[in-house]
């Protein structure tokens, strides 16, 4: 199955697509993510993106572009995949067409995932981040532990630049302004699915996983 996860930063995207990753067997592309690893690998595509993730500004369409050619290319992404942050603009929607039509991809999903602006400050200023595996987790469910629920790493968490108020208000800017264009672009294609990100986060699996399973999309999970 080939998914294309969009919503707005803090909207719960990362998430679902870990979990639906694993439900449905299918690689979890998320740009952040890759570029994140660049930026600590301090690559080429590293160097030439962290200053613009530091002031929670959108990487070039030029970067981009070229990054999602080589990844969804690969032959791990052959049998489906689930697209996490990509695209966050109208050029990089119109690529991302072209580039499935290149691929002979007609069955994508988009699933649009949205919730209210301060109920997404609220969340993402909560989060920390494990230095060690990079996994997200609400401050309030770490405080009480020293260590990693998932690796293990001792006082590993950290508070991600882009998630402090004044980045993450920067972000939901550039999101209104760069990003939502897009979303009359997915309304003219006809299979999109819209999804509530306020629920609790396996009621929001689940209608995602129910909304995809009635458009008609073999599930194999
Ligand atoms: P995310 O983890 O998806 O919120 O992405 C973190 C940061 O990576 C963003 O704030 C951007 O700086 C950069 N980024 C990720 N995906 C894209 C994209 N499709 N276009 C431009 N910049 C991106």
């Amino acid at each position: 199955m080939r998914i294309i996860l969009f919503g707005s930063p803090g909207v719960g995207k990362g998430t679902q697509a870990k979990i639906i990753s694993t439900t449905l067997n299918i690689p979890h592309i998320s740009t952040g993510d890759i570029l994140r690893q660049a930026v600590v690998d301090q690559t080429p595509l590293g160097l030439a993106a962290q200053e613009a993730m530091k002031r929670g500004e959108l990487v070039s369409d030029e970067i981009m572009i070229g990054l999602i050619k080589d990844t969804l290319s690969h032959k791990q992404c052959s049998n489906g995949f689930i697209l996490d942050g990509f695209p966050r603009t109208l050029t990089q929607a119109v690529e991302l067409d072209e580039l499935f039509e290149q691929l002979n991809i007609a069955d994508v999903r988009i699933v649009i995932i949205s919730a209210n602006e301060e109920e997404i400050v609220r969340r993402l200023t909560n989060r920390r981040a494990c230095k060690n595996c990079g996994n997200i987790f609400n401050y309030n469910d770490i405080k009480d532990l020293n260590a990693c629920p998932t690796c293990g790493a001792l006082d590993s968490f950290y508070q991600r630049e882009d998630d402090k108020e004044d980045v993450i208000r920067n972000r939901l800017r550039i999101y209104k302004r760069n990003t939502e264009p897009v979303l009359n672009y997915f309304q003219n294609k006809k299979n999109e699915i819209y999804i509530d990100g306020l629920a609790p986060i396996e009621d929001v699996t689940k209608n995602i996983l129910d909304e995809l399973k009635k458009a008609n999309t073999k599930i194999t999970a």
